[in-house]
């Protein structure tokens, strides 16, 4: 018999998934919160909203009775690939102060390629003194791919420093100050505008291996490109080939197509690869937290959910 139980499942630490359900349980006062890992059978059966972060599938389809997911995580790609005819919708995080950090990092890695930083970081190991031309930001273009929720906010931000912001979507947008592009002709010309290529999409089937060697070969000689989105967009061995002969300047990676990076990947050890791992846009569980919350009472209130991922085009 189902009844109102919340079930967070996740793959967090202990410690993490405590935090987790301590705001939780403080954001939803007359709910029952608990976590998969201490449900009894019964629990499992009266659970009828899953509230996950990276949940193992299997734990999830140990809950018989949900009648929809909300993810903690604003990417949920591999929630989605890892439960192919799953038919409850899944909610994905929509938290302003998410997408805030992401553009924080979108600017100050849009700054690191702007201000030349590897460059002068090669020449300080060489005992190099010389400076290199400098450009103002309002001759340089960044180039977003994906203008959702971390790509409008990350327009805003780098637009806002003076530097031309042209971006690509689905479907068309008109955003103040910024170009907008969409269909295959626009984004081979935001690859041919752009100084910086910074890239937001969902990893969905049209954009898996989107950036591949003919699009790379499409961005200007000596452009920088960062992808805070999905390792899987962007075809790595076009890349190294790309940076290797000098055609692409400096990439910023945050994500991969295996992560944590193995320590086997050349990746770790190009001169023409930053490496991050994977902290571009860190939820804040208490924002986080207080929105997962809201979305659930008014599912309580009126029976209505927020938006949620369109399963047939993946994001
Ligand atoms: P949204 O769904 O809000 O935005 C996605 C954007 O990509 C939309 O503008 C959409 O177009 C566009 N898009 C999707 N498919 C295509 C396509 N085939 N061609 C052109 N444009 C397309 O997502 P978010 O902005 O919230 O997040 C984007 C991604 O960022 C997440 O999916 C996740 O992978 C990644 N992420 C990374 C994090 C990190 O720490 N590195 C943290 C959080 C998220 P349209 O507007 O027309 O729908």
């Amino acid at each position: 018999m189902t009844s109102s139980l919340i079930a967070l499942v996740t793959r967090l630490s202990d410690e993490a998934e405590a935090q987790w359900l301590d705001l939780l349980r403080a954001a939803l006062p007359g709910e029952t919160v608990l976590s998969l890992r201490a449900m009894t059978a019964e629990q499992r059966d009266q659970a009828d909203i899953a509230v996950v972060a990276n949940p193992d599938p299997n734990d999830l389809k140990s809950l018989p009775n949900i009648a929809w997911v909300h993810s903690l995580w604003a990417g949920v790609e591999r929630l989605v690939a890892e439960l192919p005819g799953f038919d409850r919708p899944i909610v994905r995080l929509v938290d302003p102060q998410l997408a805030r950090n992401m553009s924080e990092a979108a600017l100050a890695w849009t700054f690191y390629l702007f201000r030349d930083m590897p460059a002068y970081a090669r020449q300080q190991e060489q005992k190099i003194w010389n400076a290199l031309p400098y450009r103002r930001a309002s001759d340089v273009t960044v180039g977003i791919l994906g203008l959702g929720e971390l790509g409008s906010a990350s327009a805003d931000r780098i637009r806002a420093q003076d530097f031309n912001v042209t971006g690509w979507s689905r479907s068309q947008k008109d955003l103040p100050g910024v170009t907008c592009r969409s269909g295959e002709a626009g984004l081979t010309q935001v690859l041919e505008e752009s100084d910086i290529i910074l890239c937001l999409l969902p990893l969905t089937a049209a954009t898996r291996g989107l950036l591949n060697a003919e699009r790379l070969g499409q961005m200007k000689q000596g452009a920088g490109l960062i992808n805070f989105a999905r390792g899987p967009i962007i075809d790595s061995d076009a890349l190294i080939a790309a940076l290797d002969s000098g055609h692409l300047g400096h990439a910023v990676l945050d994500v991969f197509d295996q992560e944590p990076l193995p320590e086997s990947s050349s990746l770790w050890s190009h001169p023409g690869i930053t490496v991050l791992p994977h902290i571009s846009g860190p939820t804040d569980p208490r924002s986080g937290a207080a929105i997962v919350a809201g979305n659930i009472r008014a599912y309580r209130d009126t029976g209505a959910l927020p938006d949620h991922v369109d399963l047939t085009v993946g994001y």
